[in-house]
């Protein structure tokens, strides 16, 4: 199967229209190991395209299952895809980040889980950004 029959099926079993922006996002987001963030998308994209248009995509994608947010910071928040097992709504597919100092690439490390940190009862915790920083092996070389 190449990835155009695996976008279609994904936004399929995640009961999303296939449209070409979406598809083209998708396929950006298989293209590169690393997290992708609204205005890389709007400098990668070929077709013709408004940036509301990408930003509700890429909401409904975290919506659904698809895309999981891998870092917020002042360059804006970064996506990634998320595992296959991902259901629509929570996120099942916890694991920290890596974001390199060099290249500023946010890549999942999908196999690192985030530690569970017990707080007091006046916080209720909803989401954990779990990210190490440092030299990535492209930089490093
Ligand atoms: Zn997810
Ligand atoms: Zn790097
Ligand atoms: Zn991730």
């Amino acid at each position: 199967m190449d990835n155009k029959r695996i976008i279609e099926d994904l936004l399929k079993s995640h009961g999303l229209k296939k449209t070409p922006i979406r598809l083209e996002m998708l396929q950006l987001f298989f293209k590169y190991d690393f997290a992708l963030s609204a205005s890389d998308l709007d400098t990668l994209m070929k077709s013709g395209h408004d940036r509301v248009t990408v930003y509700r995509a890429l909401a409904s994608f975290e919506e659904h299952g698809i895309l999981h947010k891998a870092s917020e910071d002042v360059q804006g928040i970064k996506y990634a895809m998320c595992s296959s097992s991902c259901p629509d709504e929570v996120h099942t597919d916890m694991h920290a980040h890596f974001t390199c100092d060099e290249c500023h690439h946010t890549y999942c490390l999908e196999d690192v889980k985030v530690p569970e940190v017990k707080v007091s009862n006046n916080y209720a915790i909803d989401r954990v950004n779990y990210t190490l920083k440092g030299t990535c092996k492209q930089c490093k070389s």
